[in-house]
């Protein structure tokens, strides 16, 4: 074989075609629970701050992910960029504390807080999980650690973390709230509360399998496809969230990281809050609160569940599967509130996110059929399956007048 070329191009282009590369069901012989996934980031514009990598720093730390996850039989995604990186990585036991450990040395994470295993669980999150749950080890270097695509805006501010469970604020407009901190606030929003936006900065697919609501505060929820087409969703914020405290969530922190700046430096609000670690965070506090027979599962403001980047799909509060419920519609037989899994379309020029029941999936799993997301898609020949989409189909018709009529 030929020896590999260690040079940047290894890690900038696309082993799979566009929108193709997330395994959306897997095959696991592991025995439950025998693994870990991790969640975690690093900006490195955020203090404990860290120079930025110049491109051949970039290249040595994505060679090194590359080489400590192979060795200890890792897969997941790895994205590394000048400002700071993006990781999703699983595999057993055993071999992701091991991982967990050589990261700690390595000087990437120089300054962060990783002396105790409350620290580190906080900062790496671990899951339930195997490396089963990703089909490969993908490293790449990309512009930036999760594309946010607003051509040269670098955040006016940057603040430090919590240190412990209690908020922090700052000179800043950004306050970050632990997971108990969020929970206080989102519980006692009055019901005549006008002045707090809650905003879910994820994508449609992934607000609409679960969300943070309340009996006294909607979440907003951008109908965008992609993070990069927020700013353009919140356009319309300019005139009308003057004065307002917007509360921002998303997966495990780091959209949130760039969109809470972005409010903060492009909006006439008056403060942002922003959940630190994401839901990930919240579902694993939540999660330990109710193992301690603290809370009682419909405490939770979290309702649904967790969409994730790989094949479990989604996860949720440990313990208490399906209590807090689902709260998405099937695309496949339109039960209401049974979603739990991911597919994809399979049709080419079409690969929306499909959200599905178990039993729809497990059916799919045994008979080998294509999922498709609305009757457009079903209706197409294989042959045009293959060619290239001819105008929206139904979901996608339904999400852009969303977009269109749903100013925030
Ligand atoms: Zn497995
Ligand atoms: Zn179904
Ligand atoms: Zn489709
Ligand atoms: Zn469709």
């Amino acid at each position: 074989m030929p020896e590999r070329i260690h040079d940047v191009t290894a890690y900038t282009g696309r082993r799979a075609p566009k929108h193709t590369s997330d395994a959306t069901s897997y095959h696991c012989p592991c025995l439950p629970s025998s693994g870990k996934v991790l969640l975690f980031y690093r900006y490195f514009a955020n203090p404990p701050r860290h120079p930025f990598l110049d491109s051949r720093q970039c290249l040595e730390l994505a060679r090194w992910h590359e080489e400590t996850c192979t060795a200890l039989n890792l897969t997941g995604k790895i994205r590394i960029a000048g400002e700071g990186f993006n990781v999703t990585v699983a595999g057993r036991d055993e071999e992701v504390e091991e991982y967990v450990k050589r990261c700690c040395a390595h000087r990437s994470f120089a300054g962060l807080r990783l002396g105790s295993k409350d620290e580190t669980e906080k900062y790496f999150k671990p899951t339930p999980g195997c490396a089963h749950v990703f089909e490969e080890l993908s490293v790449k270097i990309t512009d930036e650690a999760t594309p946010f695509s607003v051509t040269s805006y670098t955040p006016s501010d940057w603040i430090t973390p919590p240190p412990g469970p209690a908020e922090e604020e700052d000179q800043s407009l950004i306050t970050y709230l632990s997971p108990p901190a969020f929970h206080a606030l989102l519980s006692s929003i009055p019901s005549d509360e006008k002045d707090k936006i809650l905003l879910d900065t994820r994508n449609h697919y992934e607000s609409s399998l679960g969300q943070f609501t309340t009996p006294t505060l909607a979440p907003h929820l951008p109908p965008i496809r992609k993070f990069s087409s927020l700013p353009a969703y919140l356009e319309p914020a300019k005139s009308t969230w003057e004065g307002k405290e917007v509360i921002t969530y998303c997966t495990g922190g780091i959209r949130c990281e760039k969109a809470a700046r972005y409010i903060a430096d492009t909006l006439p609000v008056r403060r942002v809050y922003t959940l630190h670690g994401g839901i990930q965070s919240y579902l694993t506090w939540f999660s330990e609160q109710l193992r301690l027979g603290l809370v009682k599962p419909e405490h939770s403001v979290w309702k649904g569940r967790n969409y994730v980047f790989d094949a479990r799909g989604s996860t949720g509060i440990e313990g208490d599967e399906g209590r807090v419920g689902m709260i998405g519609k099937c695309g496949l037989c339109g039960k209401e509130e049974s979603a739990e899994v991911v597919g994809k379309c399979a049709v080419k020029g079409c690969h929306l996110v499909v959200l599905a029941c178990k039993p729809c999936a497990e059916d799919k799993a045994a008979t080998g059929k294509d999922w498709e997301c609305c009757g457009v898609c079903v209706r197409m020949t294989a042959e045009a399956r293959n060619g290239k989409r001819k105008g929206l189909c139904t979901c996608e018709q339904a999400r852009v007048s969303r977009l269109n009529e749903n100013n925030p």
